[in-house]
């Protein structure tokens, strides 16, 4: 299966609009293992790719995730602007290169995250939300319960990347923002792939 750019919008569209209703849950949950700031960052880049898109409405897929991708660069800052960033610019250079499947698509953001942030699965990051979403789109088998349950997962880890993982042990029983964000994003995904 593919997104089609009318759906790619939608999907980009209505991520803006979960984060910025959910800003201050983000700023919450990373008030308690954090800086306290991850929804203040995101609602920031929230309003940079909507003034992005108001410029220019992008024409293909490429420029959607690529002007998505330096909205973020640009406005998110701390740790989850750079991550969030690369993981559209390889979406945007892997639409550009390939005829590409969604499951594979999201498996080239997870792998940039990856690779920026040094992580992996299991250290309690939005990485924990990315890769289980990559592997059920892979299986045709992706839907709410695996955002839930990937959350449920996040919350039980003590985190070794980001802030969170200065708290050591005391970072369990947390949801990390970063996922949560992330959740917002896979929502909203499943919202357009079920109309
Ligand atoms: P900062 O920690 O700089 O204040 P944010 O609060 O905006 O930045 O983002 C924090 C989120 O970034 C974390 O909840 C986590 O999901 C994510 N994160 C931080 N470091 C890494 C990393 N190395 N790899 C993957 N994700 C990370
Ligand atoms: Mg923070
Ligand atoms: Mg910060």
């Amino acid at each position: 299966m593919k997104l089609e750019l009318v759906d790619a919008k939608k999907w980009i569209n209505l991520f803006v609009e979960k984060v910025q209703a959910n800003k201050a849950n983000l700023n919450e949950l990373d008030t308690a293992i954090g800086d306290g700031d991850h929804g203040t960052n995101m609602d920031r880049g929230m309003n940079a790719i909507k003034d992005s898109f108001a410029k220019k409405d992008p024409e293909n897929l490429a420029d959607l995730y690529k002007a998505t991708a330096f909205a973020m660069i640009q406005k998110v800052g701390g740790a989850s602007g750079p991550l969030y960033g690369t993981a559209f610019l390889d979406m945007s250079k892997a639409v550009k290169t390939e005829n590409i499947e969604l499951a594979d698509l999201i498996q080239v953001g997870t792998d940039g995250i990856k690779r920026r942030g040094q992580s992996d699965v299991g250290m309690k990051t939005m990485i924990d939300v990315w890769q289980p979403v990559s592997d059920a789109l892979k299986n045709d088998a992706f839907n709410q319960k695996v955002i839930d349950s990937a959350l449920e997962i996040v919350k039980d880890l003590v985190a070794t990347k980001g802030r969170a993982s200065y708290l050591e042990e005391k970072s369990k029983d947390h949801i990390d923002p970063g996922a949560e964000s992330s959740a917002y994003l896979f929502e909203s995904l499943l919202e357009v792939l079920g109309d």
